[in-house]
């Protein structure tokens, strides 16, 4: 391989390690977490509370009522039991007892609410629970394919090292300087190839001399426009 080959070589090996060096932190990020299963289980552990807080006011509510209703026979039974006779008396009882049956009334009216709340809370749970599972048994699979890929990336990486320490030790230390400062300076970039005579990254013409010199391949041959290393 002569030097302008390796060259060529050696920013092939090198844009493939960025790509793939690139693609396996997504795939670690990937691997980390999955925001569609995070936004799934945060909805229904959200759902969850919301129906143990109703589950909690109607049973609050429950009690409430047992205590309006046990108030209610208590008055009851003082009112029918005949040991109170005095007039007032008897007309405060039955005021007392008037009320806390209009307190129970609406109480009823309000529990029914809450026990339909709860049905519809236990509604959504069961949707939730479904969407969750969904996503996570995607989930499930995709961290399958991902481990697979992300060991595939390892191999191949490793692979890619192997050759571009190889590559690099065919070449000179003054070439390398350069190759690795364009690479730096050029965006990772350091080599391009000749179009039909025009430099493949600047797309600036490069005259035949030149581009016979890169044609045969024995020295390294700047772009004379954005300064690249023009390979055949
Ligand atoms: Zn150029």
């Amino acid at each position: 391989m002569n030097l302008v080959a390796t060259l060529w070589r050696l920013q092939s090996l090198d844009q493939e390690i960025d790509d793939k060096t690139k693609r396996a932190r997504q795939v670690d990020d990937a691997l980390a977490g999955d925001p569609v299963v995070a936004i799934a289980r945060a909805a229904f552990d959200e759902e969850q509370k919301r129906l143990a807080a109703l589950r909690a006011a109607l049973h609050d509510r429950e009690l409430e009522a047992k205590g309006l209703a046990s108030k209610i026979k208590e008055l009851n039974d003082r009112l029918y039991s005949g040991r109170v006779s005095n007039p007032k008396e008897l007309d405060g009882l039955d005021k007392d007892l008037q009320m806390h049956k209009r307190q129970l009334g609406a109480l009823d009216d309000k529990l029914l609410e809450l026990m339909d709340a709860v049905d519809q809370a236990e509604a959504r749970i069961n949707d939730k629970t479904n969407a969750l599972e969904q996503v996570e048994g995607k989930r499930a699979s995709d961290l399958d394919r991902l481990a697979r890929e992300r060991e595939a990336l390892a191999a191949r990486l490793a692979q890619l090292r192997a050759d571009r320490a190889q590559t690099r030790a065919a070449l000179d230390q003054e070439t390398l300087r350069t190759y690795d400062k364009l690479r730096e300076t050029k965006a990772g970039r350091a080599a391009a190839q000749l179009r039909r005579d025009a430099c493949g990254a600047c797309g600036v013409s490069v005259p035949t001399g030149l581009a016979n010199r890169v044609h045969t391949g024995d020295e390294m041959v700047l772009c004379p426009s954005c300064g690249r290393i023009l390979a055949a």
